[in-house]
């Protein structure tokens, strides 16, 4: 007789309560929503990978997240912004070894010089790369006449996470104000997506007071939202932030690891075609982490091209991996990674949604 996870993953559509029976799969039957996943990426989105080149512009953050190390109250964090020169140099970096597109994510700032530094970097970066290089932003929330000047300038593809799509959740992770709010964070994707955005968003695993119903719900709500792009990966706890004083609550870091993945099995199950990131968080708590999200489902990599010298600087998390390794190396250690997870770079390319595409 067919047990429960069988008749659950022969369905087209999950129900909240399938996905929470999914999530809490043991060791056997979560080998059998992998398989799942694995087959439903070989046959909508293929064996590429591709690859978006990090850029970590800068750590100055006007926010005060309660989970993330950067925050603007956490005091013992040395502020940089990458020089203009670095980043154009980072973006050839990608462009030359044909990475196909970069990724410049920054703490939050909405300021004028902030967004006119984006949009002239946006053209100059398009200008030198003829077109060719394809750009994501994930500068967090902005004005509608910000998203349309970057759009404009270049970018093509945005990356907000909701973080949490249970409001109530979301604002005990959050202090509770105007700059913290939920319903605009909502507000943003509608209006990234209006501009023209292939929009991406994403969760945090594994979180204090988050439960599997919670999760469940995440995953519904970037099918019901018909998102492009999705990268989530474990919250990992960092000391000098205010959510440090539930450590002790916090589910194991293996447990947390394994439940990440489940969710990007299931993701990749009941939405096909979409993007999805295998995340350096992933990799802080196992060093095969993106690897093995490849295998569960993953398409998409982000090698980091941040100089050096700032890595440590952008410490969202503790353990965050690859702070003492350059490009090259990078490059060179991630494309041996992806050849033992079985598939292939997708060299040059833009590696855009395909569901991005299917939905015109
Ligand atoms: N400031 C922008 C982009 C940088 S933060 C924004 O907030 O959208 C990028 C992501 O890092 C956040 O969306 C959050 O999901 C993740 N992050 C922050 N702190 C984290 C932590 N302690 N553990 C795991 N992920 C974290
Ligand atoms: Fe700032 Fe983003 Fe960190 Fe929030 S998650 S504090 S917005 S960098």
């Amino acid at each position: 007789m067919l047990n429960n996870i069988d008749q659950i993953l022969a369905q087209d559509n999950f129900s909240k309560q399938d996905i929470v029976c999914l999530l809490s799969a043991d060791e056997t039957d979560r080998r059998k929503i992998y398989e799942k996943a694995l087959e439903t990426k070989a046959k909508y989105v293929g064996k590429k990978v591709y690859f978006r080149g990090l850029i970590e512009f800068s750590n100055i953050c006007a926010k005060n997240c309660l989970y993330c190390g950067i925050r603007a109250g956490n005091s013992n964090v040395h502020r940089y912004e990458v020089a203009e020169s670095e980043v154009i140099e980072a973006a050839m970096f990608a462009y030359e070894n044909k990475y196909g597109s970069i990724v410049i994510q920054s703490g939050e700032r909405s300021d004028k010089v902030f967004t006119s530094t984006i949009t002239n970097l946006l053209k100059k970066i398009k200008e030198l790369t003829k077109g060719e290089l394809g750009i994501t932003l994930s500068l967090g929330e902005q004005s509608e006449n910000t998203y349309k000047e970057w759009f404009e300038a270049g970018a093509h593809r945005y990356l907000m996470r909701i973080e949490v799509s249970n409001k109530e959740l979301y604002e005990k992770l959050h202090p509770v104000d105007e700059r913290h709010s939920f319903e605009k964070r909502m507000e943003s994707l509608e209006l990234l997506r209006k501009v023209g955005f292939q929009v991406g968003t994403g969760v945090m695993i594994g979180l204090p007071f988050q439960t599997l119903e919670d999760l469940a719900d995440d995953l519904l709500f970037f099918k019901k939202f018909d998102i492009d792009m999705v990268g989530m990966g474990p919250f990992i706890e960092h000391e000098d932030t205010p959510l440090y004083q539930y450590k002790a609550d916090l589910i194991p870091k293996l447990d947390r690891f394994n439940l990440s993945l489940k969710m990007v099995a299931i993701l990749r199950i009941i939405m096909k075609d979409i993007n999805i990131a295998a995340t350096t968080a992933m990799q802080a708590l196992d060093p095969l982490g993106r690897e093995k999200s490849l295998k569960v489902g993953a398409n998409i990599i982000m090698p980091n091209l941040t100089p050096i010298k700032y890595r440590n600087d952008y410490l969202l998390y503790e353990d965050k991996p690859c702070t003492d390794e350059d490009a090259s190396e990078c490059r060179n250690c991630l494309e041996a990674r992806i050849k033992i997870a079985g598939d292939e770079i997708g060299y040059g390319e833009w590696g855009d949604s395909k569901h991005f595409a299917n939905r015109k």
